[in-house]
């Protein structure tokens, strides 16, 4: 499953079985901040801000998949984030074979993660215009309006 595949779009892609990850959203008096995380240079689109997630395990929700990658590289997420929790907005990047589901999840307040995987260089809380002046992932960036409701 964990491998790159080639879409009809002629793009690759993580994951055999598609890949899903989760923006967290924390409204701080309307002006909600964003988790992103900076993928390490050495891993995959390295060097760019990013969503924790990842490639989705056979049977797995994309909701499922998103957390569990989540918490590898994040470390354990607050209560209410869970495979329970009912997604705020949900957002698919559909390529045909292949797709990437974003699921927006309204998180208390910010936290600190322990990014306690290797991938993960950084992690920062930004707001929607913040998110912009950084090197995002590519189709991050595309989604990014979609995403926040800044379109
Ligand atoms: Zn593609």
């Amino acid at each position: 499953m964990e491998r790159f595949v080639f879409c009809s779009r002629g793009c690759e892609h993580w994951g055999a079985l598609g890949a899903a990850g989760v923006l967290l959203r924390a409204a701080a008096d309307g002006d909600p901040r964003y988790l992103l995380v900076l993928r390490h240079p050495r891993s995959h689109q390295g060097g760019t801000w990013a969503l924790p997630g990842g490639a989705l395990h056979p049977g797995e929700s994309a909701l499922a998949g998103a957390l569990r990658e989540a918490e590898e590289e994040l470390g354990p997420l607050p209560a209410g984030v869970s495979r329970e929790a009912t997604p705020a907005h949900e957002y698919v990047d559909d390529h045909g074979e292949w797709s990437y589901t974003t699921l927006v999840l309204n998180v208390v307040d910010t936290f600190e993660p322990a990014a306690a995987n290797w991938e993960t260089a950084g992690w920062r809380w930004v707001s929607a215009s913040q998110a912009l002046t950084l090197p995002l992932l590519p189709a991050l960036r595309a989604a990014w309006a979609a995403l926040t409701g800044t379109g």
